[in-house]
């Protein structure tokens, strides 16, 4: 069964896109079949793949308004090799989110569409956009784990548990088979006192929710997307790609135990 994976905070600037992308291009270097969908109107996991969100002519706006076929959206990243499909969005999905308030099923259009096209995929990863909108609203009704990136600062848990209230609700009427995939420590650095104690912090609120995998703050995730790349392949011996690889191990190994636990 196809695992989709929404990667949600409604904080900014807490690595939801670095590791959507970097997740995305190092399950692909596992041979993985891989669909990143970027549900953000900022376009910046799309611009981080390489594709420019200026120059599309579908993007995820159209999957959510009308019934193009999703093939016509789909953009091929050819690396890492074997490469992952990427389904692209620019600042008409600020449209979409208003468009889709007249719908009828508003809540489900992202679920429809990758009831019919997560097939031919073993893994979907969508990154959110910062907000609790209807836009993640759609992801989290069509995901089955939700990853939440975390960075480990003072204001770090505030608004929190507004996400684990939308997805505890979310999970009660509308998507039954909704739960926290795994907390993810990102930009960590360990020198910095209070990031070890917000981490210590979330171990013992969340347990082995939290990946033990941290991403560390390193200067190589946050050049890779000016050259429109992954860290996997702008630099991969740097502390930022080897970090994301062993999250995508872990991520599989969380697959396969809950697979084996069903
Ligand atoms: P979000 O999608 O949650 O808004 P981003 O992934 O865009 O967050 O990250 C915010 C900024 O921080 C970006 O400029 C990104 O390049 C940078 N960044 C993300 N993760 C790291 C990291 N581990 N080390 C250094 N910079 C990072
Ligand atoms: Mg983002």
């Amino acid at each position: 069964m196809v695992n989709i994976i929404a990667i949600a905070n409604q904080k900014g600037g807490v690595g939801k896109t670095t590791t959507a992308v970097n997740l995305a291009a190092c399950l692909a270097a596992m041979k993985r079949r891989v669909l990143l969908v970027d549900l953000d109107p900022q376009g910046n996991a799309t611009m981080g793949c390489g594709v420019d969100k200026h120059a599309l002519e579908h993007s995820s706006c159209d999957l959510l308004l009308s019934d193009i076929p999703i093939a016509d959206c789909l953009q091929r990243i050819t690396e890492p090799s074997p490469g992952f499909d990427l389904l692209p969005a620019n600042a008409d999905l600020t449209a979409a989110e208003v468009g889709l308030i007249d719908s009828p099923d508003r809540e489900h259009r992202l679920a429809r569409v990758l009831e019919r096209a997560a097939q031919a995929y073993e893994l979907v990863i969508v990154d959110c956009p910062p907000s609790l909108n209807m836009l993640t609203v759609n992801a989290l009704v069509a995901a089955r784990g939700v990853l939440i990136p975390i960075q480990c600062e003072y204001y770090a848990l505030e608004g929190l548990s507004a996400l684990l209230d939308t997805i505890e609700q979310i999970r009660a009427n509308r998507n039954e088979t909704l739960h926290v995939e795994g907390i993810l420590r990102t930009m960590h650095d360990p020198r910095n006192n209070l990031a070890n104690q917000v981490s210590t912090q979330l171990i013992t609120h969340f347990k082995d929710k939290v990946y033990r995998t941290i991403i560390p703050r390193n200067v190589r995730l946050a050049e890779a997307p000016s050259h429109g790349m992954p860290a996997q392949l702008y630099d991969p011996s740097s502390k930022g790609a080897i970090a994301y690889m062993a999250l995508a191990s872990e991520v599989l190994r969380r697959q396969q135990k809950g697979r084996n636990a069903a």
